[in-house]
């Protein structure tokens, strides 16, 4: 049964990590390795059925390989699942026993944070592997990717204003933020600072004050947000947003945000494209953090990380463009760049080379 699954998701490897005395069950989930080591967070949730956590973590992996491939990176894609309350169940054993099972990958899987983790989680994680990212900038590590998320997110909006109204005046134009937590609040801040028209909302109503007296933003109430008479939906709460429901209210011409997962099915995104929105593919335009943490290989570097943020602009023109050429929603020509950049990779890699071991310069172990 696993092996027809993932004969269809094509995965390369998923691992059943068990240890008794720490209540550990876990799966870390290898997608694909062709670009270079699989990287991908770790998720910590209390799933109802152990059929539930191998779904997820197969399904985030995946996802995983194609982010990685657009944005350039030099990673595969991987994830890995905990099965357990975050709020009770962690302990030191748990993440170090992990952290284990992550080392005897030999750096194939590299673990980050995700849902249910934090920092000091992966504290533990990090005295049993080196093959952890996202640690405590006092170990090296990048610290939070947010305000890098909310910059990438900038860029992925320039090359949609560009593509769809010929320029790229940020100001000019109006914009309904949904979301004002770690990224939509950084987010707003910028599109503040070209002093453009921003509507927010958020079910945290202090997050949505702020926005109103530090930015000079307008409140709108959570449902209200679809009915906004903008240039520019962003999307950075929840997923599945655009949905037949929101869609038909979808005033704006653009859906550019930093949420995953806007399009609540490839339907949609095809109806998205058939109304003449422009939608920036959510996993390109949100791959800031990913491209924040993947330069933690080489010794973290805050400049190199707002340059490579700015590849965001260019990876999103290119989207733009295989979309034009093969007449097909901007949401499948971001597989398809991710498709062909993985292919022609793979062909110049000789059967026996592998990838070069992430280096992990400048980091350290210690407390
Ligand atoms: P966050 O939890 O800090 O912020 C999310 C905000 O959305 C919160 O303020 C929350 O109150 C609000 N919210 C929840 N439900 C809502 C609703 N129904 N209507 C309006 N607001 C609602 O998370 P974040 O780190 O800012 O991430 C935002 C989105 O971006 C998520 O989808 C996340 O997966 C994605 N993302 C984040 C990063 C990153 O670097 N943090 C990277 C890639 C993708």
């Amino acid at each position: 049964m696993i092996f027809e699954t993932i004969g269809h998701t094509g995965h390369e490897q998923v691992v059943f990590c068990h240890n008794k005395d720490s209540g550990l069950k876990a799966i870390i989930a290898i997608h694909n390795t062709v670009l270079g080591p699989a990287l991908g967070g770790l998720r910590m949730w209390p799933y109802a059925t152990e059929q539930d956590a191998l779904n997820d973590v197969l399904r985030l992996s995946r996802g995983m390989t194609f982010k990685a491939a657009v944005a350039g990176l030099n990673l595969g894609g991987g994830k890995a699942v905990i099965i357990g309350d975050p709020n009770k169940d962690k302990s030191e054993a748990l993440f170090r026993s992990f952290g284990r099972f992550v080392s005897s990958l030999n750096g194939r899987y590299i673990t980050a944070e995700d849902v249910g983790i934090d920092v000091n989680d992966m504290e533990f994680v990090l005295k049993e592997t080196d093959y952890v990212t996202g640690v405590h900038q006092v170990h090296g590590g990048s610290g939070d990717p947010s305000p890098f998320t909310a910059y990438g997110t900038m860029q992925g909006l320039l090359a949609s204003l560009n593509v769809k109204f010929g320029n790229e005046e940020v100001g000019k134009y109006s914009y309904a933020v949904q979301g004002v937590g770690h990224v939509g609040m950084e987010y707003v801040k910028l599109l503040r600072e070209h002093g453009a028209k921003v509507f927010v909302t958020d079910i945290n109503k202090e997050a949505v004050q702020r926005c109103v007296d530090d930015y000079g933003c307008e409140a709108v109430g959570l449902d209200e947000i679809y009915d906004c008479d903008v240039d520019v939906y962003s999307p950075c709460a929840l997923g599945g947003t655009v949905n037949e429901k929101t869609l038909p209210r979808i005033k704006a011409k653009i859906i550019c945000g930093a949420a995953n997962n806007q399009l609540a099915t490839d339907e949609i995104g095809v109806e998205v494209e058939k109304r003449g929105l422009l939608y920036a593919p959510d996993y390109a335009v949100n791959a800031g953090g990913l491209m924040n943490v993947s330069i933690e290989f080489d010794g973290y570097n805050r400049e190199r990380a707002m340059r490579m943020m700015r590849g965001i602009y260019y990876n999103l023109g290119k989207i733009f463009h295989i979309a034009k050429r093969d007449g097909i929603p901007t949401f499948k020509a971001a597989d398809r760049m991710a498709e062909e950049r993985i292919h022609a990779i793979g062909k110049i890699k000789l059967p026996h080379m592998g990838n070069a071991a992430p280096r992990f310069l400048g980091r350290s172990r210690g407390q």
